[in-house]
């Protein structure tokens, strides 16, 4: 059923043929146009049933230096229009969506097994994210440098030109949305690729953006591997700034690669976030903040709140509550409305979470609850399902306390002291995000100040927000995303000197305009 389904999705947005249904997908959107790959064939399968999906072909070089081209030719395009009428024409681009939005969750629930109210959420947040940054286009100004009178010296904040992106599998659409956005609005063109696994709906949004009036070739979409057409992207001569969304050890090529061919690069890394909760905080919403933290879309999101430290005094009752919680969750297919928690996205995935439980059980860690493919699924549903699973006695330098699981894993460790907790909490070699939980303010914002992460919150978890600056400390990456922060990566601030002494006086050194 989802095989037809996925099929007549793709012939909606006419990337599959209706009348020769064994023709080739068009999996990319280059130049304005969709293109069949011209590389090696991959095969996708069914997260929920673990069944084969579909196939479509690796993009090829050709096609990337077709995309890259057509890009650089749509920049100039681009630049041409006033700011004014680059900000119109994102907020036209994106009316695109209205009508296709149902048709658009329901593609990136059957490819990346997400619960459809996940992903209808989601097709909201891509239209609020070209909004937001439709209005930034005409509010980039420069700014006047109070240099000696002899000269006037202002600065402009210049596009790179075009930008690669690469994008993972957790949140196809979201990350798609959230870097193509601030990058056409700072005036560059953009070339993406999404993962391997959730190829479509990258190239659906490109599509109905630019049939609003976008130059055709602004975004170009490609789709293929990582080590292929991913690495490819990465060392085109063309491409003048990388940005990267996605695991710490592809993260480090992309960065390397950037850095071979001196391009500068923004990095979205992974986390392994701590969620802290003190003995005075108000202990329902805590628990429902915990669990929403790690459960929501499976633990396959780069927030996760992966590491639950509960105060001594509390620690019992909280994993009781916990692991009781856990089994109200609906685990189900990602069709239905009912799902809270599909499968894990892929086979490889799933094999590696199952694998770092393993280890930690061998290791001295104990299962509250989960664990194990979760009772009661329906009997189509065969794929990658792992019930929600909580694990106790964890040591610190346990590999499970250490490392990203990407999957609905949680690890509940107790403190005794504010600042044993904070030695915890800041223990990994990632800084991604962090919550607090406690009714004493002053405690709140102590604990978040020492806390090395580039999102916290406080008797919160998971809000965010286009207009907020969203970004890793250590191994979660460099770099900011969204607000004016991720506005800013996709431009360079360029200096203008003007003489306005009645006589210029060129100094030999460093010497003028001082
Ligand atoms: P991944 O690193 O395996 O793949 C991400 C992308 O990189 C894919 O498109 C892949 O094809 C590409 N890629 C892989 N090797 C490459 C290479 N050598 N050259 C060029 N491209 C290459 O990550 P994933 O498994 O798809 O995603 C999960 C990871 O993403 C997790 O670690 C998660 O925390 C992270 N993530 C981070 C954020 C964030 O904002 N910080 C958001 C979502 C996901």
């Amino acid at each position: 059923a989802h095989q037809t389904r996925l099929r007549t999705l793709l012939q909606h947005f006419e990337l599959a043929d209706t009348d020769h249904s064994t023709a080739a997908l068009k999996s990319n959107w280059i130049g304005g146009q969709l293109h069949v790959g011209q590389g090696d064939t991959i095969e996708l399968t069914d997260p929920a049933t673990g069944e084969s999906l579909i196939r479509y072909q690796d993009a090829g070089a050709t096609l990337l230096d077709q995309a890259v081209a057509a890009a650089t030719q749509a920049q100039v395009q681009w630049m041409a229009l006033t700011a004014s009428e680059r900000g119109r024409c994102m907020l036209r681009a994106v009316q695109q969506l209205t009508g296709h939005e149902e048709a658009l969750a329901e593609l990136e629930s059957v490819i990346a097994g997400k619960p459809i109210r996940d992903c209808r959420g989601e097709v909201g947040k891509v239209r609020e994210m070209f909004e937001y940054y439709a209005g930034w286009c005409d509010k980039q100004h420069g700014e006047v440098i109070p240099v000696p009178t002899s000269h006037l010296n202002y600065v402009r904040h210049v596009p790179y030109g075009v930008v690669g992106q690469i994008t993972p599998w957790n949140a196809p659409m979201f990350t798609c949305a959230w870097q193509l956005a601030p990058a056409i609005a700072a005036g560059n063109g953009v070339v993406l690729k999404p993962s391997e696994l959730t190829p479509f709906t990258s190239v659906v949004i490109a599509k109905l953006l630019e049939s609003g009036g976008l130059p055709s070739g602004l975004i170009n979409i490609i789709n293929g591997l990582g080590p292929t057409t991913g690495a490819a992207l990465t060392a085109h001569d063309d491409i003048r700034k990388l940005v990267f969304v996605g695991s710490p050890e592809s993260g480090r090529m992309i960065a390397e690669a950037g850095a071979r061919r001196l391009v500068p690069s923004v990095l979205e890394l992974g986390g392994k976030s701590a969620n802290i909760i003190f003995a005075d905080a108000r202990l329902d919403d805590a628990i429902a903040g915990a669990q929403a933290a790690i459960f929501a879309a499976a633990g396959q999101s780069c927030v996760a709140g992966s590491r639950l430290l509960v105060e001594r005094p509390i620690f019992d009752e909280v994993c009781q509550r916990l692991a009781r919680a856990c089994e109200t969750i609906d685990v189900g297919l990602p069709e239905s409305e009912q799902t809270r928690m599909g499968p894990l996205q892929n086979q490889r995935q799933y094999e590696r979470v199952t694998q770092m439980i393993q280890t930690a059980i061998a290791e001295g860690a104990r299962i509250l609850t989960g664990g194990q493919r979760p009772d009661s699924l329906p009997s189509e549903a065969q794929g990658f399902y792992l019930a929600p699973t909580v694990l106790a006695d964890v040591t610190p330098e346990m590999s499970i306390a250490q490392n990203e699981v990407f999957g609905p894993v949680l690890v509940v460790m107790p403190f005794d002291t504010e600042e044993e907790a904070l030695t915890l909490a800041n223990g990994t070699r990632f800084g991604l995000a962090g919550a607090v939980w406690t009714q004493d303010p002053a405690r709140a914002h102590r604990v978040a100040g020492q806390l090395r992460a580039g999102t916290l919150w406080i008797n919160s978890y998971k809000a965010i927000n286009v207009m907020s600056p969203f970004g890793g400390f250590g191994d979660s990456g460099f770099g900011r995303s969204s607000g004016l922060d991720g506005l800013k990566e996709y431009t360079l601030p360029q200096s203008v000197w003007v003489e306005t002494a009645a006589h210029a006086s060129v100094a030999m050194g460093y010497g003028s305009g001082q």
